[in-house]
């Protein structure tokens, strides 16, 4: 059956990718939306015309409106993060993929939802910013909610059996380790940029390859995990499996585990996500065993890279906490990029965040937003 997919963060690495996969499924394509990248933004239009587009950055959106005037069959645009939720409700679409980066992806999801469409999602920061509203909203309109990150994908694969699922005891959630793993606090004193945009297995957006490296994007996959399969942090443990070729495990209560295994390639889990429960043929390569010569299992270093242990500190105190650890993390990782802090210093934010203040209790949107802005604020004042 022909689809009608909404993508949102369509320029970057997984809406790239998914577009990759929506090509080869000869899907067609309702919506488009990107923050500032209106080169690339123009050349997907022209290639798979959608009926809308939108563009967050307002000086990208008057350079979009000049381009598009007098094309023919232009798309209708909307502008900045008012136009980013617009798209993501309008009718039309079967399915909106959120591959926006960071909290900024939040107000769409939920805006998805709402209106009545099943989201396919890669903004882990959605359920990690406002985890009860996105799942509330989800019951509340009946819509599906399918995971796009690998590990998610995974654990979501290995529970298609609903009499096996029932019985699920534990998630073992696969971590690559990044390409930091087995070194010392000492020799992460001085690592640069370039040796954390470094990843071994993945290529990625910047902020997600910043968050392997400090291991919060495992931090924040644990917190998506509780969120997306309703087990409590103590059973979602972190294996780290440097291959990534398992992307994660599920144990039953015989203590059975099935595990789902792969080339790490993206486009697997995104087209999983957008053919569920269907599986089809798809771009990405098949698995060779005769050039796998091992699959090894590690424990995480959690004293090392502080950021996981912060994580699993902010769900276990619950509330805003998740959202005040991604938010101090999305500033102190600009700051990383821009040269202005030093690696580790990533990690103490986060931390010194999660534990300055209470947090529990529920929360509405408005909430979380202050809640962002004040982890924001707590980075800028512990950076001199
Ligand atoms: P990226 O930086 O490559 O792309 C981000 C996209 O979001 C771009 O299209 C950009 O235009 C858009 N964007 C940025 N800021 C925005 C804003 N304020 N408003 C609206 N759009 C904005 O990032 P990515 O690596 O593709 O990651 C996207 C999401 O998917 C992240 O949440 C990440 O954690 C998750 N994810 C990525 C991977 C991966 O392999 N890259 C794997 C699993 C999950
Ligand atoms: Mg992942």
């Amino acid at each position: 059956m022909t689809k009608k997919v909404t993508v949102l963060g369509s320029t970057g690495s997984i809406g790239t990718q998914s577009l990759d996969v929506i090509r080869a499924q000869e899907y067609s394509v309702f919506g488009l939306a990107a923050h500032s990248n209106v080169e690339l933004l123009l050349r997907q239009v022209q290639e798979f015309h959608p009926h809308c587009i939108a563009v967050v950055d307002d000086a990208a959106a008057d350079r979009a409106a000049r381009e598009l005037h007098g094309m023919p069959g232009a798309p209708v645009l909307l502008r900045g993060k008012e136009g980013l939720e617009e798209l993501a409700a309008m009718d039309g679409s079967d399915i909106v993929l959120n591959a926006v980066v960071g909290i900024a992806g939040l107000a769409a999801t939920l805006s998805a939802i709402k209106s009545g469409r099943d989201v396919a999602l890669a903004n882990k920061e959605s359920l990690v910013t406002g985890g009860s509203l996105v799942t509330d909203a989800v019951r509340e309109n009946n819509v599906k909610l399918l995971p796009v990150d690998s590990e998610h994908s995974a654990i979501f694969q290995c529970l298609q059996d609903e009499y096996s699922a029932k019985s699920l005891q534990k998630i073992l959630l696969t971590a690559s380790g990044g390409p930091f793993f087995g070194r010392t606090r000492q020799e992460l004193q001085n690592v640069t940029k370039d040796d954390a945009l470094r990843h071994p297995n993945w290529s990625m957006g910047s902020k997600i390859t910043i968050d392997s490296a400090t291991l919060m994007n495992k931090g924040l996959e644990l917190i998506e995990a509780v969120w997306l399969f309703g087990l409590p942090a103590e059973q979602v443990q972190v294996v780290v499996q440097r291959q990534s070729i398992i992307h994660s495990m599920v144990q039953f209560s015989d203590n059975s585990i099935l595990a789902q295994l792969g080339v790490p390639d993206m486009r697997i889990p995104i087209q999983y996500a957008l053919t569920w429960p269907e599986r089809v043929p798809g771009p990405a390569p098949e698995l060779d065993f005769t050039k796998l010569h091992e699959l090894t299992f590690d424990t995480a270093d959690e004293a090392t890279f502080r950021c996981l242990a912060a994580c699993k500190k902010a769900i276990g105190k619950g509330g805003l906490a998740p959202c005040a650890a991604n938010g101090a993390n999305e500033e102190a990782v600009r700051l990383f990029l821009e040269g202005r802090i030093p690696f580790l210093k990533i990690g103490e934010l986060v931390e010194g965040v999660v534990d300055s203040e209470a947090f529990g209790g529920p929360y509405t949107l408005d909430d979380v937003y202050a809640c962002d802005a004040a982890a924001r604020a707590y980075v800028l004042a512990h950076v001199s």
